[in-house]
C-alpha cells in the first residue's frame, strides 16, 4: 500500500479498538500522570516523556510536581530554579519552551490550559504530537497523537513500507490514526496505541504471542514483523574536538554561559573552546584569556571523555588554568563560582561529568 486511507475494513478497526481498549485497562501501568486528567501535567508529563524512557520520567515528574504543583507556581518560578529541576533530563530547551509557554497560558488565559486545537499549537513547545495528546488525554477530543512508538505499531498492523523518518509518513500516520480512533475514550486509545509499543510492539523482539490485536494485525499474518517500520539511518554524529576550561582563582571557578540559540542553549557551562582548526590547544587557551587582566598559568589536562549529542560527537579535554587574581568585574554571560553557589546552577550532563571529574582530580570546588 503506497499512499491514501487504509485498506482495512470497518470490523477490522473495530476489533482493534476493543481488543486495544480492554487490553489496555488490563495492564496499563500506574504512572503519577495517569492518576488525573489534569491538563497542566499531561502536558509536564508529555514534555519530560520526549526522547526520554518513562522509568528516568517518574521521579523527575514527582519532584517537579512536589515543586511546582500546579500551572500557576511554574509559571511564577524563577527560570533557574526551573532548569535545576530539570537537570539530568537532557534537552533542556524543552524546560524552557514549557516555562515560556506555561507563563503565556497564565497571562493570556488566566492559568487555563485552552482546550482549542489553533490555540494550543501555538504555545512554545507543543508540536502536533503533544498538541495531540494533551488534547485527547486531558479533553476527550478526537485528535492524533502520533510518536514512534505509534508509528511503529501502525506501520507493523497496516503493514506500511513508508520510511517513518520522513515529515510526510507522520501526516499519513495522523491521517490512520483519525481512521481507528474512537468517538468515545480517544485519549485511552491513544495511550492504549503508546503503551502498546512501549511495552509488547517493541523494536526488536515484539512479543506477538502476547499482543491483543495480534489476530487483525498485517504484519504478523505476512510474517513481517521484524521488517518493520522502515527507518532510513542518519548520518552518524559529527567529531569535533573540544576544550573545557578549569578557569579559577581565589578557589572560585569561571563559567560562561552559552549562546542564546543551539546547543545547550542559554545554560551555564565551562568555559568551552570547539577545535574546528589546527591551532596548539596552547594558543586556543592563550587567546580565550587574554581579555582578562592578570596574568595566568596552564596548568595542564585533569582529563578527557567523549560525549555523544544527537548531531555532535565530542571529544573533550578538560584543561586547568589558574588565574592569578580574580577580575573585579566580568560580563553577565560569566560568573566566578564557589563550592556553595555552583550547586545552585542546573548543568547540562556533559558539564555536571565534567565539573565531576574537575573536583575529584584538583580538589577545586570542594567544601573548605
Ligand atoms: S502482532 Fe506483533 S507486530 Fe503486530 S501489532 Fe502486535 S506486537 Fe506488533
Amino acid at each position: 500500500m503506497e499512499t491514501g486511507k487504509p485498506l482495512i475494513s470497518q470490523e477490522r478497526i473495530t476489533a482493534f479498538q476493543q481488543d486495544l481498549l480492554v487490553w489496555y485497562q488490563q495492564n496499563k501501568r500506574d504512572l503519577p500522570w495517569r492518576k488525573d486528567q489534569d491538563p497542566y501535567k499531561v502536558w509536564v508529563s508529555e514534555i519530560m516523556l520526549q526522547q526520554t524512557k518513562v522509568a528516568t520520567v517518574v521521579p523527575y515528574f514527582e519532584r517537579f510536581m512536589k515543586k511546582f504543583p500546579t500551572l500557576t507556581d511554574l509559571a511564577n518560578a524563577d527560570e533557574q530554579e526551573v532548569l535545576k529541576q530539570w537537570e539530568g533530563l537532557g534537552y533542556y530547551s524543552r524546560a524552557r519552551n514549557l516555562h515560556q509557554a506555561v507563563q503565556e497560558v497564565r497571562d493570556e488565559y488566566g492559568s487555563k490550559v485552552p482546550d482549542q486545537p489553533e490555540k494550543i499549537e501555538k504555545l512554545r513547545g507543543i508540536g502536533p504530537y503533544t498538541k495531540g495528546a494533551i488534547l485527547s488525554i486531558a479533553f476527550d477530543q478526537k485528535q492524533p497523537a502520533v510518536d514512534g512508538n505509534v508509528m511503529r505499531v501502525f506501520s507493523r498492523w497496516f503493514e506500511l513500507y513508508q520510511d517513518i523518518a520522513l515529515p510526510r509518513t507522520r501526516v499519513l500516520m495522523e491521517q490512520y490514526a483519525m481512521e481507528v480512533i474512537p468517538e468515545t475514550n480517544p485519549g485511552d486509545f491513544n495511550q492504549a496505541l503508546m503503551e502498546l509499543g512501549a511495552t509488547i510492539c517493541t523494536p526488536t523482539s515484539p512479543s506477538c504471542l502476547l499482543c491483543p490485536v495480534q489476530h487483525v494485525c498485517q504484519a504478523n499474518q505476512e510474517g513481517v514483523q521484524e521488517d518493520l517500520p522502515v527507518k532510513k539511518k542518519s548520518k552518524p554524529p559529527k567529531e569535533t574536538e573540544v576544550l573545557f576550561l578549569a578557569i579559577h582563582a581565589d578557589g572560585e571557578i569561571l563559567l560562561e554561559k552559552r549562546p542564546d540559540t543551539g546547543l545547550l542553549a542559554g545554560l551555564w557551562s565551562l568555559p568551552t573552546i570547539e577545535k574546528t582548526s589546527e591551532p596548539f590547544v596552547d594558543e586556543l587557551i592563550q587567546e580565550y584569556c587574554q581579555g582578562f587582566p592578570s596574568s595566568f598559568t596552564i596548568k595542564g589536562e585533569i582529563t578527557n571523555f567523549e560525549h555523544i549529542f544527537s548531531h555532535r560527537h565530542w571529544k573533550i579535554k578538560v584543561i586547568e588554568v589558574e588565574l592569578a587574581d580574580k577580575p573585579n568585574s566580568l560580563a553577565d554571560s560569566y560568573q566566578f563560582c564557589s563550592h556553595h553557589s555552583i550547586q545552585q546552577i542546573a548543568f547540562a550532563n556533559v558539564y555536571a561529568k565534567a565539573i565531576q571529574q574537575i573536583k575529584a582530580n584538583t580538589g577545586l570546588l570542594l567544601v573548605p
